[in-house]
């Protein structure tokens, strides 16, 4: 079953946001965010039939 990427990131699941701050030695301040939609893998498998459940 073919992976989908996922919508959240687009495939890029983790992102480096700079904080605008410096480490001592001048590097920038890097926040690491991990997509919490594919858990870091930028792929997610396409939706299961819960949708087609209940209703
Ligand atoms: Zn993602």
């Amino acid at each position: 079953m073919p992976r989908a990427i996922c919508r959240e990131c687009g495939g890029f699941p983790v992102v480096s946001i700079t904080t605008g701050e410096r480490h001592l030695d001048g590097s920038r301040v890097l926040l690491h965010v991990v997509c919490r939609t594919c858990n870091g893998t930028g792929l997610i498998l396409p939706a299961p039939a819960l949708s087609q459940t209940g209703r």
